[in-house]
């Protein structure tokens, strides 16, 4: 027993944290220090039996707080303190106490050990101030590739737009084979731009998911029509399967989702070259209307090697060198897949065979809504889209179109594409003067550039639509812009716009868009 008792004096005087015992009555009086806790204080051990407890608080106010504390609840854990040493400094320091009975007076006293953390304090400060800073370097680098991607992307309008216009007239072979190179090149370089764009958002947290309502049966049955262009072009069968359990309506952000599956699809087709690409989508309820969906993507195609499916998924990997040389790309895409995939609270996983074919599986949990009752017979039947959509006759309707677009070089290359579909263009170049004419004159269409002098393409929408509550007209209005970005669709959406339409413009989706606004027959490509 005794010996336990010197062991213990020891380990307290030996102790490099402050340990002590205060009288809980209104004196707060030192009752006990180990050498440690006046070290820390700057006191020396008799000078320390004269220091009341409150003095040493830098805040009285604080002292108070605690104190009632201790007395409710019978001790504090790790509070945080300003302490003011005997040379008036002040220090930061940890406190741990309990309120106990003293054994040879039983009166309440409170036991407690503090520690110095002004240097951990510091450090954490630093820390918290790098953390900021990096934050703000990287919004800033965000902010800085948003713009750059809109100054890039303008100038490639013309060069694409241009490009365009050129394979449209007579040219020798060899004239259209060098231009078709470097319109291949221009719209890579395109693509290129728009993932680094994406994973760089996605990174940095600027993506935000929505939670909006939509028809998931709709978006992957357009996304089969949509793209079994593409495979039809290879000979490809794309094939979309969704079963019967699958909700229609569910909650969730339906761009993303479509960009995810869009760029599974596009790289199933660019990896076959015989058989079929097979979109399933499949779903298993889990707590209240929650539903989790599976989409699996199988194709037929040259399969991933073992060892590589672990790092498919890492940004800027490829399964082999050569991939680039044949295939083009990236390897950007799957990254971001993947990212959005975990950011709808998901996970994505491959399952391929080299030369067999690859499965690229991903679930993601999304509310579900109950049918309001929409017809079911497509609902259950397997959608195949082998053949390219029909294409009608020729529309004949001349179209008159207002284009509102600030850059003369963006102006000429639509004017040019309008009028070759022999539609009449009345321009103008700026959102102001687009609110105005529109007020003047009868048009069937506005082509509105987004961002414009005086007033911008938002605004201009807004005012027209405003316009036309009381007019209960609705002339159809489609965004023409330089920003990529799915928020930037949703903004033209939000403010009214029609259908949007992204620069560099790519002739047949123009044709295609305006004519699917105004309802005029889709002319073949
Ligand atoms: P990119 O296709 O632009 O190179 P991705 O991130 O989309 O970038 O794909 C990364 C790599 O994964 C591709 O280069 C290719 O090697 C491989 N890959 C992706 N999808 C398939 C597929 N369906 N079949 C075979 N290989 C694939």
């Amino acid at each position: 027993m005794h010996e336990s008792h010197l062991q213990c004096e020891e380990l307290i005087r030996n102790l490099e944290a402050g340990i002590f015992r205060w009288s809980l009555d209104s004196n707060s009086q030192v009752l006990f220090a180990n050498p440690a806790f006046n070290r820390m204080l700057g006191y020396s051990d008799q000078n320390i039996s004269h220091v009341r407890l409150k003095d040493i608080f830098k805040d009285t106010e604080e002292f108070d707080r605690l104190m009632t504390k201790i007395s409710s609840e019978g001790r504090v854990r790790n509070e945080w303190i300003k302490i003011k040493k005997g040379d008036g400094q002040v220090i930061e320091c940890s406190l741990n106490a309990v309120l106990a009975k003293a054994k040879d007076s039983g009166n309440l006293v409170v036991d407690g050990v503090v520690e110095d953390i002004t240097e951990h304090k510091k450090a954490r400060e630093g820390l918290l101030q790098a953390k900021i800073a990096a934050e703000e370097a990287n919004s800033a680098k965000s902010m800085f590739l948003a713009n750059m991607s809109h100054e890039v992307r303008t100038p490639m309008n013309a060069v694409i737009g241009m490009l365009d216009l050129t394979l449209d007239m007579d040219l020798t072979q060899e004239q259209r084979d060098n231009l078709m190179t470097a319109k291949e090149a221009a719209d890579n370089l395109l693509n290129l731009l728009n993932d680094i764009l994406d994973i760089s958002r996605v990174e940095s947290g600027k993506i935000k998911l929505e939670a909006i309502e939509f028809n998931l049966w709709q978006v992957i049955d357009s996304i089969t029509k949509g793209l079994s262009v593409l495979a039809h072009k290879k000979n490809i069968k794309l094939v979309s399967r969704v079963k019967p359990n699958v909700p229609r309506l569910v909650v969730g952000d339906s761009t993303r989702l479509r960009q995810i599956i869009i760029n599974l699809v596009n790289n199933a087709i660019k990896f076959t070259h015989e058989g079929q690409v097979e979109i399933i989508v499949d779903a298993a309820f889990a707590l209240d209307d929650e539903v989790i969906l599976t989409f699996s993507i199988s194709d037929t195609g040259i399969g991933i090697p073992k060892d590589k499916q672990a790092t498919i998924f890492d940004v800027f990997t490829q399964a082999d060198a050569s991939i680039t040389r044949r295939y083009g790309g990236t390897g950007l895409g799957l990254a971001i897949c993947k990212k959005l995939v975990e950011m709808m609270d998901g996970h994505i996983r491959i399952e391929s065979e080299e030369g067999t074919g690859s499965t690229f599986i991903f679930s993601i949990r999304l509310k579900a809504k109950p049918d309001t009752g929409m017809p079911m017979s497509s609902a259950h039947k397997e959608n195949e889209f082998f053949q390219r959509p029909e294409v009608s006759s020729k529309g004949l309707r001349i179209l008159n179109i207002l284009l509102a677009e600030d850059n003369p070089l963006n102006q000429k290359i639509a004017v040019k594409l309008l009028e070759k579909r022999g539609w009449l263009v009345t321009t103008v170049e700026n959102g102001q003067q687009a609110v105005d004419q529109v007020a003047q004159k009868k048009f069937d269409l506005v082509l509105m550039d987004v961002q414009m002098p005086v007033l911008d393409g938002l605004q201009a929408t807004r005012m027209i639509r405003e316009r036309e509550k009381i007019s209960k007209e609705h002339i159809p209005v489609v965004a023409m812009t330089a920003r990529a970005m799915a928020e930037d669709e949703k903004k033209c959406l939000d403010a009214g716009m029609d259908a949007y339409i992204s620069k560099p413009i790519d002739a047949q989706k123009f044709y295609g868009t305006i004519e699917g606004v105004v309802g005029l027959p889709k002319e073949s490509a």
